[in-house]
């Protein structure tokens, strides 16, 4: 469902993607691990061109994009290919006037063009299925961060994305919140939806992921299994990093 190649980014002097390359088959859970600044987010903001790469190829859902295509078709290529892809950010990114279901709702009207009586029911279908059936008239500040990230999970789901791209979605939490959204993301990847996560999670990352990615420095150092990286690390870099979480 997804191929990534050579995926290469810079911001002025510093190369913060030094070509990076992935395959995610469909329904599979990756979790990325990595220090700060090792260019986990960067890479995920490359995938749905939140950020252009300066080289490579994205594909994901059958649409494929070269990051250095200059064309007349790019931007529709583009376009194309967000529609494969949904993001739930650090801070939710709700809109603050609208109530939880009308947030929901904005992707499949606005940008499917679905008729807003379908898009109201299945938008109220995914809120209940996150545990929200009782909220969706409830506006963002009425309800806890972990509610409000669900939400966002829901907002994301609704749209039956190809891939749904996680940019460490407990960090803005406080620690009692964060178990009822990894317990959602747990029941979203059950489901069979493929998933790629930037997290500092690493109960997550072990149990659920089926696929551990550690990155450092713009590059993959390593990759396996969940149990391969987190009993029998190959490289000295992941040792030492998952060492201080253990
Ligand atoms: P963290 O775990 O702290 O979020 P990360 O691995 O996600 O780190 P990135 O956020 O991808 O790392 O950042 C990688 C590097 O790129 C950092 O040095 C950061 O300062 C730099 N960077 C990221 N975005 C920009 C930008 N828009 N302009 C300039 N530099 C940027």
């Amino acid at each position: 469902v997804v191929s990534i190649k050579n995926l290469h980014k810079s911001f002025g002097d510093v190369e913060v993607l030094k070509g990076i390359d992935m395959d995610i088959k469909k329904g599979e859970v990756v979790a990325i691990l990595g220090p700060s600044g090792s260019g986990k987010t960067t890479f995920l903001r490359c995938l749905n061109f939140l950020e252009t790469a300066d080289k490579g190829i994205v594909e994901i859902g059958g649409q494929r994009v070269d990051c250095q295509d200059k064309g007349k078709q790019q931007k529709k290529k583009i376009i194309e290919l967000r529609r494969n892809t949904a993001m739930v950010f650090q801070n939710y990114n709700l809109f603050s006037h609208r109530t939880l279901i009308e947030n929901v709702m904005e992707g499949l009207v606005v940008v499917h063009k679905m008729d807003k009586t379908e898009a109201y029911d299945k938008s109220k279908k995914m809120l209940e299925r996150v545990g929200l059936g009782e909220r969706i008239n409830y506006y963002p500040h009425m309800i806890s961060g972990g509610q409000k990230q669900r939400a966002s999970m829901a907002r994301a789901l609704v749209l039956n994305p190809y891939v749904i791209l996680f940019d460490e979605p407990t960090s803005a939490l406080d620690p009692e919140l964060i178990g009822e959204v990894l317990d959602t993301m747990k029941q979203i990847a059950d489901e069979g939806i493929t998933m790629i996560v930037v997290t500092h999670e690493m109960l997550f990352a072990r149990d659920v992921a089926d696929r551990v990615i550690f990155m450092d420095k713009g590059v993959i150092v390593e990759q396996g299994t969940s149990k391969q990286i987190f009993t029998q690390p190959k490289e000295e870099r992941t040792k030492k990093f998952l060492s201080r979480f253990m």
